[in-house]
């Protein structure tokens, strides 16, 4: 039987904001050594008093703007009581009646998933069980760091479009800066609430990676189907996700709505924003995702897979741009004569299938200016592909120019067909039964040859030269 599934999502972010949202300790919530960014404020000590944190605040609007939000006029934080070891306070500030951004989308293949609401709190400390026999231990560095938590509609119906959707936001806070939210950091998670037939909902918490994303909620879909079929019920609760055992399992049986007896925070003023305050916070964001995808697919001869994945890798993707302005200048001032497409199309190439081999993020010392070089010494045969590769990877160590490189290297591929002749010549004589296996029509034995030759050459040989003499020798 064919059954309807319905899903929410519920995803926190850590802002990767100088320091903590409600005092001036420094925001790192991976510090190993425990204890040591903790203050009256954040450990909750009696008479002290918070302040808000402006850029935790900015951040949020920031990302209300880029999924289409309503950003509130008036919005204020509330305290969100429970008791838990890693919480000092005995409550949590959050926010509830007014949080910053209301009723926003995103669309992911097309289709607009509705956004409640984006809104701010405050992270919790750690509990540490494994470090001693008799207690439980606490670290507080992560206590007070800012946390974003986004509410989607229950508008998302499969599991793959949960992960996209995800994996979509995900892109959006790194293009803003606003976070690395690196699900294995724990800088990202996301909680899903899944029902079937408009049932009873169960919520599953924690989820911290794409693929658990997916493969938590397709199991239970099937889980939640299977009881469906038997005619049984489904229990209103909270399941957690077994990686190992790639299963769910039940954590807590949620009897009634928890009541966590809300209020204004007292100790912070309400929060209000202008107009212009909000215009300016959004002319702030440079392009997002969805945005340089379509300008690259304006701008760029090149396939759409390779679109996609100089926009998923954004330090790729803007390496990438600058080599194609480098290009650009050097065509216009008449310093290369060629195709600009095919160049362009070859950096995209070398720049997604070589440059992970060496970097994912940060500092290296190739330039743009020098990388399109390369991109059209390889283009006009000056080098080879291995030998391009190799220039690559000095000009990642030393960031040296690459004519510098293939000089001081020797790389530079012979083309000049007057000096290929004499390697070509010996290895006609000493390969006849190669050169019988080509005249029959074998297409390998031509290729067997060029080797040789290019053997001869010790690799420095143009292979397309060799080629065009190999046959016209044989001729
Ligand atoms: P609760 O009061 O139980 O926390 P909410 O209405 O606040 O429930 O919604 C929490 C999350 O659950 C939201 O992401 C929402 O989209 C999702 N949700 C609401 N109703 C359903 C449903 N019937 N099936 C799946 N998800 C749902
Ligand atoms: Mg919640
Ligand atoms: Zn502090």
């Amino acid at each position: 039987m064919k059954r309807q599934s319905t899903i929410g999502l519920e995803i926190h972010v850590e802002l990767k904001t100088r320091t903590k949202m409600f005092c001036d300790c420094l925001s790192e919530p991976l510090k190993k050594e425990p204890n040591i960014n903790i203050c009256p404020v954040c450990t909750a000590q009696p008479g002290s008093l918070p302040v808000i944190n402006k850029e935790a605040i900015e951040s949020v609007i920031k990302v209300g703007l880029a999924v289409n939000c309503r950003i509130a006029e008036k919005s204020w934080f509330e305290r969100k009581n429970y008791f838990y070891p890693d919480l000092p306070k005995g409550y949590q500030i959050s926010q509830y009646e007014a949080p910053l951004c209301r009723d926003g989308y995103l669309e992911i293949d097309g289709k607009k998933i509705r956004i409640r609401r984006v809104h701010l709190e405050e992270d919790t400390g750690k509990l540490l069980h494994d470090q001693d026999d008799k207690y439980s231990l606490v670290d507080f560095n992560r206590a007070g760091v800012p946390l974003m938590e986004l509410v989607t509609e229950p508008d998302v119906t499969s599991a793959v479009e949960a992960r996209k959707f995800s994996q979509e936001l995900q892109l959006i806070f790194k293009y803003l800066g606003i976070s690395d939210a690196d699900m294995e950091k724990g800088q990202m998670r996301v909680e899903a609430n899944i029902s079937l037939d408009m049932g009873t909902k169960v919520e599953i918490k924690n989820l911290n990676s794409f693929r658990s994303v997916e493969r938590a909620i397709d199991y239970e879909i099937d889980r939640q189907k299977e009881i469906l079929e038997s005619k049984g019920q489904i229990a209103h609760e909270t399941r957690g996700w077994n990686d190992n055992k790639q299963q769910t399992f039940s954590q807590r049986v949620k009897e009634e709505a928890e009541d966590y007896r809300y209020f204004p925070e007292p100790d912070l003023p309400p929060l209000t924003f202008s107009a212009e305050e909000i215009e300016k916070l959004g002319n702030a964001i440079s392009e997002l995702p969805n945005a340089r995808k379509e300008r690259f697919k304006r701008e760029y001869k090149i396939p759409d897979l390779t679109i996609e994945n100089l926009v998923i890798f954004k330090n790729l993707g803007d390496f990438f741009e600058r080599t194609v302005s480098e290009l650009k200048a050097w065509l216009k001032s008449g310093k290369i004569k060629t195709d600009l497409d095919k160049l362009i199309k070859l950096s995209a190439n070398y720049i997604l299938t070589e440059f992970p081999k060496y970097i994912y993020e940060g500092e290296t010392k190739i330039t743009p200016e020098n990388f399109a070089e390369l991109i059209y010494l390889t283009f006009i045969g000056e080098i080879s592909s291995s030998g391009a590769q190799e220039v690559l990877r000095e000009m990642f160590l030393s960031g040296k120019d690459p004519s510098q490189i293939i000089e001081s290297k020797n790389l530079k591929q012979v083309s000049n067909e007057e000096e290929l002749e004499i390697a070509v010549e010996t290895i006609i004589k000493n390969n006849p039964q190669a050169i019988e296996d080509y005249k029959k029509g074998k297409e390998t034995a031509l290729q067997f040859l060029v080797g040789q030759a290019m053997r001869e050459s010790k690799s420095k040989a143009n292979p397309q030269i060799l080629a065009k003499l190999i046959k016209k020798l044989i001729k």
